[in-house]
């Protein structure tokens, strides 16, 4: 099932900042792992860090109406409203929606300037 663009819009919705931030995250390939859990319509993700060599944790419900709600991320933001919450909103969008399962869409992104990078297995 798609991720309607809508919760990331409305996530981010009067907050360039969000939405910059999100954008360049997914481009940038710091969507490590993305779950869509259909049955209680949570997403489940690993969202690196943008500048240190760590990763947070994110979940979000998403709502009937488009609004997303019980977020949390690990980062010291995570209470409030960060980008990792957006970003993976963004990513179920651009990327489950083309192709429910795996996302071809991330290919195209200039991989090559990333230094050494340790995901992280828990
Ligand atoms: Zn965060």
């Amino acid at each position: 099932m798609a991720i309607s663009i809508q919760y990331w819009a409305n996530y981010t919705a009067e907050k360039p900042k969000l939405m910059r931030k999100s954008d360049n995250a997914v481009i940038s390939n710091h969507v490590l792992k993305f779950l869509f859990d259909q049955e209680t319509k949570t997403i489940h993700s690993v969202i690196q860090a943008s500048m240190r060599n760590t990763s947070y944790k994110v979940t979000a419900n998403l709502g009937n109406s488009y609004e997303v709600s019980n977020t949390s991320c690990e980062c010291p933001l995570g209470k409030y409203e960060c980008h990792h919450v957006a970003s993976a909103l963004l990513y179920g969008y651009k990327c489950v929606s083309k192709t429910d399962i795996k996302c071809g869409w991330l290919k195209n992104t200039k991989t090559s300037i990333k230094k050494d990078i340790k995901t992280m297995e828990e």
